[in-house]
């Protein structure tokens, strides 16, 4: 199904018509090879509440952004490349059905579609999808993913200190480490995760101590491979307060798309016409 759309005047079509509804605030998205398999509306468990995001699926990228206007504008766009996905079916809750998560290397995510049939539709063309970037790129399978930010809502206190009660003055803060919700006392640290970001990142206090732990442990090492006999010194700073960069991506600053879109999901198999695009 990916072959026999690239270099396709179709393909290119579809991938204008994406790249005019992200409009400035969007990367440029045709390149050559790229194909646009499917796109459609999922449910994204986001840190206030689940909101409905427009996805697309590329062979090599996974693109999604909030809905302005249903097929006309969107914004707040993230492009995800593919080689760096991992599925992981869920349990459904009593708010929703058909969930799985989309976990990476920096950002872990829930989602959910409408019906069981979207849900495997999207899990599987994803999963072939990775399966192929992988093999194209020789790359193996990303083992280490960002934890999943547990949603505000959740917890009405602090889930580390298990003592701070949230409310309008008291603000719930996450870890970018473990994603649980805690206090600021509990989160006053910051640490720097590679993968994450340039910048140290809040972290709980738990996080703190392992990840201090663990430098030490591994400069500890380092200092016995340079001069082996020393006795090793432990301790060391290991990062300071940061540049403040405590925003949540795009899980804030929503104005309008909070409505009730209506579900809806669309795969490029061969004889699916694009035409609903446009409609
Ligand atoms: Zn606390
Ligand atoms: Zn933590």
């Amino acid at each position: 199904m990916v072959d026999h759309l690239a270099n396709t005047e179709i393909n290119s079509q579809r991938i204008a018509a994406v790249e005019s509804c992200f409009g400035a605030s969007g990367q440029p998205l045709a390149l050559p090879g790229r194909v646009l398999l499917g796109e459609g509306v999922l449910t994204k468990e986001c840190r206030k509440k689940a909101k409905p995001r427009i996805f697309f699926l590329f062979n090599d990228i996974l693109v999604y952004g909030s809905i302005v206007l249903s097929k006309r504008k969107y914004r707040s766009q993230h492009i995800i490349p593919l080689e760096e996905v991992t599925l992981e079916p869920l349990p459904g809750t009593p708010q929703a059905k058909n969930r799985w998560m989309i976990k990476t290397a920096k950002k872990s995510f829930v989602v959910s579609a409408a019906s069981t049939t979207e849900r495997q539709e999207w899990i599987s063309h994803i999963e072939e999808c990775v399966r192929r970037q992988l093999l194209a790129t020789g790359r193996q399978p990303t083992t280490e993913h960002a934890a999943p930010w547990i949603p505000d809502k959740a917890t009405d206190i602090c889930m580390r200190c298990t003592q701070t009660r949230f409310s309008a003055l008291t603000r719930r803060h996450h870890c970018r480490k473990c994603g649980f919700v805690v206090c600021a006392e509990c989160s006053k640290e910051r640490f720097l995760l590679p993968r994450l970001s340039p910048k140290p990142l809040r972290v709980c206090s738990l996080c703190y101590h392992e990840l201090a732990a663990q430098k030490r442990r591994e400069e500890a090492k380092e200092r016995y491979r340079d001069s082996p006999g020393q006795p090793t010194h432990l301790g060391g700073a290991v990062c300071g307060a940061s540049s403040g960069d405590d925003d949540d991506s795009d899980e804030d600053r929503e104005g309008s798309g909070d409505g009730d879109w209506p579900s809806q999901v669309e795969f490029y198999a061969s004889d699916v016409s694009w035409s609903a695009f446009h409609s």
